[in-house]
């Protein structure tokens, strides 16, 4: 984007594109998008440098949650789009007869897409191809935190489309508040829900329609049924894979006292035997590894050494971790996972139904009634059973 131009010019220069019909065409959809995927094709070891530079991905993390699961997000769109465009028919009353009527998926006009840090590529480009492939133009704000990626985006995005079709917008805070003045028609916005608040404040006084995808906190509940070392070491990768900065990661874990014990042991040993200091991305800047820091209280089980220098935060385990502890207060979104116990579900049940809904709920259990228990009783936006994270990371489910 030409730097001097403010937020309302780029809008307004979107705007007349859109208003002249350019995205109206299906076909000049997905051949944009395809450009995209061929330009991240051949961007693949940038991506992955880029990654590396904002935020020590290991390479296959890297690879497989930003690179590989956009190409498959842009394949999935490009081969749907025809059939979800497709007016729905729809029948009438019989004192309409012989009216015919018909739903078309219409866009929206000028979207906004926010991102933040922690999948910053991803992040940016899953809801830009989305807003592309509907028909609106887009302006990217990627997050200032990951800089490598917000530059690179800018690069890929100004080679594949024409500025008033897709633009990016690089900034901070005040650039991200004189977008959410301009007269956007669609907001889709990923972040904290701070932010996201603030976000819905300002798309409410303009009437304009917004997605907020925030985080929150992701229980994990170990029934006394459950098969321990697959459980401790699905919840333990769950929770490590981008050092804990995942939206949906688990972010504490309840065990029935029966077998809390048995499971922090196998967690133990896992996080011992396991490569997590060279394997594992680090904290993405200083106010997070303090806040992370800060969170901290009581027996530790730790990996390694915190590296302040390098942002590097030794994986821990708080194995008699309490409800009223300051860490079971906030997203943890970091390489420190509190175990809890519980022994009565309906308690435990309260306890869980005392956090706004989370993103996901995963139940670690052997037993189908205990499992539709945790599923009735706790609402989350996903629920996985004896597993983390791969409910998200499937394009066949909706998240
Ligand atoms: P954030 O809310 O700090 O930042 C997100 C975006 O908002 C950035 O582009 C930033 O520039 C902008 N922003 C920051 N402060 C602003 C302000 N005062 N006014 C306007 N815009 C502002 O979030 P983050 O720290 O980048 O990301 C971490 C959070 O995102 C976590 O809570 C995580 O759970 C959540 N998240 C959710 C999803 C999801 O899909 N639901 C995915 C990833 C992350």
């Amino acid at each position: 984007m030409n730097e001097a131009m403010a937020a309302g010019e780029v809008v307004a220069r979107q705007r007349a594109f859109f208003d002249a019909g350019e995205t109206r065409s299906v076909g000049m959809r997905i051949e944009s998008l395809r450009r995209l995927e061929r330009a991240l094709r051949e961007a693949r070891e940038e991506v992955l440098g880029a990654l590396g530079e904002d935020l020590g991905k290991p390479g296959i993390e890297a690879f497989l949650a930003e690179y590989q699961f956009l190409l498959e997000e842009i394949r999935l769109v490009c081969g749907s789009l025809e059939r979800w465009l497709k007016p729905r028919r729809a029948g009438s009353p019989f004192y309409f007869l012989p009216c015919r009527n018909r739903v078309v998926p219409e866009p929206h006009g000028v979207a906004l897409v926010m991102a933040p840090w922690n999948y910053p590529i991803q992040l940016s480009l899953g809801p830009l191809v989305a807003a592309v492939a509907a028909g609106n133009t887009v302006v990217l704000k990627p997050s200032e935190l990951a800089g490598a990626s917000g530059r690179l985006l800018e690069r890929l995005i100004g080679k594949c489309f024409a500025p008033e079709h897709v633009a990016v917008v690089t900034g901070g805070v005040e650039v991200a508040e004189e977008l959410l003045d301009a007269a956007f028609d669609f907001i889709f916005f990923t972040g904290s829900t701070e932010v996201g608040r603030l976000v819905a404040e300002k798309a409410a006084r303009r009437l304009v329609p917004v997605v907020l995808e925030l985080g929150g906190k992701c229980p994990c509940v170990v029934d006394r049924t459950a098969d321990i070392g697959t459980s401790a070491g699905r919840i333990l990768i769950g929770k490590l894979f981008n050092a804990g900065q995942t939206c949906f990661a688990p972010d504490f874990v309840v065990a029935h006292e029966e077998v809390r014990e048995a499971l922090v042991k196998e967690m133990a040993c896992l996080l011992e035997k396991l490569p997590w200091e060279e394997e594992m991305a680090r904290i993405v800047n200083a106010r997070h590894f303090g806040r992370l820091r800060g969170l901290l209280a009581g027996r530790e089980i730790r990996k390694g050494e915190d590296d302040e220098g390098r942002l590097h935060l030794a994986p821990r385990i708080l194995p008699d971790a309490d409800w009223g502890d300051a860490v079971m207060k906030e997203e943890v979104f970091g390489p420190v996972l509190p175990v809890l116990g519980f022994s009565d579900v309906e308690e435990l049940i309260g306890r869980l139904r005392g956090y706004s809904s989370p993103l996901a709920m995963y139940v670690f259990s052997r037993d189908e009634g205990f499992v539709e228990t945790m599923m009735a009783g706790v609402r989350s936006g996903s629920v996985c059973v004896n597993d983390t994270m791969k409910q998200a990371c499937n394009l066949d489910l909706p998240f």
